[in-house]
């Protein structure tokens, strides 16, 4: 959502907070709140004081849903992250602004961030630091980096491309917020291609003079340093707007500007993109981005955990990083639903409660080390005594590393207590993990074996 539109919303949820609030909470701990964004329900505002997280999520939580309620007419997440950058900034801002200015220093800073914000169209909780690389965006996450610190000098265009809610936005924006924060002087546009769409129906629609507000259009996509454009598939049988945007990318590209894509696939499955766009979309470096593994998930749900400066056991966060497994949005949601629960109920996590809170279901779950070999042997046709046993023979050995391979990845067992039940040594059961890892990277044929025992493994 447009930032201004998130402003917008805030203002209204704090007349509700005010009326409930006494002041000397309201003041000292609702007021300074920033608004930063909302996107998929989850409403997220930025603190410079770190007490602030648990005093509101303690004290006001329950009072701010419920505003959010009678203003938006739905349940929506509220999430306050604590951003020292931020804060850091606000202070030099404030400093600064002291030796010149005859309003108030702390309207200043505040008006020059929401400049920034509301031009450049981002939302700053979207920021490298808290964006965990793993296997699946290490290469993706590389080139976002080279390309915040150097725009228009390396990749260009970046393209960026996988599945819903898997981050793509999140890292496309932190380029954003990068050069925002680290070169005040370049302009940044962030733009959802649907809203692209939009704002250029309004402009053909309107009446008046189309030409200028033609113009006024283009300048606004063509005036600028660094172009974010979200979600390019929308473009699909468009006309006027891949007319539009190829106009927009070669203006930018030939003055040397930075143009960032994200899509949901490659350029070359986005039906009826003429060539003309294709290949421009493809000049520059394509990446993409896939579903994070188990160590990954784990990584980002802890991370969520020290942003809003909660504890959660180990067991805890695995259990989650089991069960939400496709899709980071997902997992997030459901980190902070149990999180909320957590601040409002005043109680620490276990995995009993967490259970109940995400409806995990355990017994849709069940699946084990037994389960997993027996599928293997029935479909490779041999017996879990040749799995045991020590044979050299290619069949067996190759059933045994991927029966290795997907009793590590469905189960998270350990090396050690896989390798007791195959009667092997540890380092022997390692090596069949990372062998069938590496191989389902290129071979086609075994990624396909491995998704169809998922599927009968599921089945049973
Ligand atoms: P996409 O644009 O690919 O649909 P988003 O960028 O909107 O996905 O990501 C969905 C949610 O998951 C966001 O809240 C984002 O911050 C979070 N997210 C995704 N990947 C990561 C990551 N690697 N580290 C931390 N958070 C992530
Ligand atoms: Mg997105």
């Amino acid at each position: 959502m447009d930032i201004t539109e998130v402003k917008k919303i805030w203002e209204d949820v704090k007349v509700e907070l005010s009326e409930i609030i006494p002041p000397s909470s309201y003041e000292p701990w609702i007021l300074p709140l920033e608004p930063i964004g909302f996107e998929n329900d989850e409403f997220s505002v930025l603190t410079g004081q770190s007490f602030a997280l648990s005093v509101i999520r303690k004290n006001h939580y329950q009072q701010i849903t419920d505003a959010f309620k009678k203003i938006l007419g739905r349940e929506i997440e509220f999430k306050i992250i604590f951003d020292e950058e931020l804060s850091a900034k606000l202070k030099k801002q404030i400093e600064k602004a002291k030796k010149v200015a005859e309003k108030s220093p702390k309207e200043n800073a505040m008006d020059n961030l929401a400049k920034m914000q509301s031009f450049s169209n981002l939302n700053l909780k979207y920021k490298f630091e808290n964006f965990v690389v793993g296997d699946n965006n290490r290469f993706a996450q590389a080139a976002a980096m080279a390309v915040a610190q150097s725009p228009s000098k390396k990749y260009n265009p970046l393209f960026i491309y996988g599945a819903s809610g898997l981050g793509k936005t999140h890292l496309m924006q932190a380029i954003g917020h990068y050069i925002v924060f680290n070169s005040p002087n370049l302009k940044v546009r962030y733009i959802k291609t649907e809203d692209f769409t939009n704002e250029l129906i309004n402009n053909i629609r309107r009446g008046g003079d189309i030409n200028e507000r033609m113009s006024k259009f283009r300048q606004k996509y063509r005036n600028i340093d660094v172009l974010l454009l979200d979600d390019i598939q929308f473009i699909e049988s468009k006309e006027r707007t891949m007319e539009e945007v190829f106009h927009t990318f070669d203006s930018l590209h030939n003055n040397s500007k930075q143009i960032v894509i994200t899509s949901d696939r490659q350029p070359k499955d986005i039906p009826t993109l003429p060539e003309r766009l294709r290949t421009r979309f493809e000049m520059g470096l394509v990446v993409d981005i896939i579903p994070p593994d188990f160590e990954t998930r784990v990584a980002i749900l802890a991370n969520l955990a020290d942003e809003i400066g909660m504890k959660i056991s180990a067991p805890v966060l695995e259990l989650i990083a089991q069960s939400f497994s496709n899709n980071v949005r997902e997992l997030e949601g459901a980190f902070n639903k149990i999180s909320a629960y957590a601040s409002i109920q005043n109680i620490e996590l276990d995995l009993e409660t967490v259970k109940k809170v995400l409806k995990i279901d355990e017994t849709s779950k069940k699946i084990d080390i037994l389960t997993i070999t027996q599928t293997l042997c029935k479909y490779f046709d041999v017996s879990i005594e040749d799995m045991k046993s020590p044979a050299r023979n290619q069949k067996i050995s190759h059933s045994r590393q991927i029966a290795v391979y997907l009793i590590r990845e469905l189960t998270h067992m350990s090396f050690v207590s896989i390798a007791e039940f195959f009667n092997k040594k540890h380092p022997t059961i390692l090596f069949s993990y990372e062998k069938i890892k590496e191989e389902i990277k290129t071979n086609k044929n075994l990624n396909k074996t491995i998704d169809e025992l998922k599927e009968k493994i599921k089945d049973k």
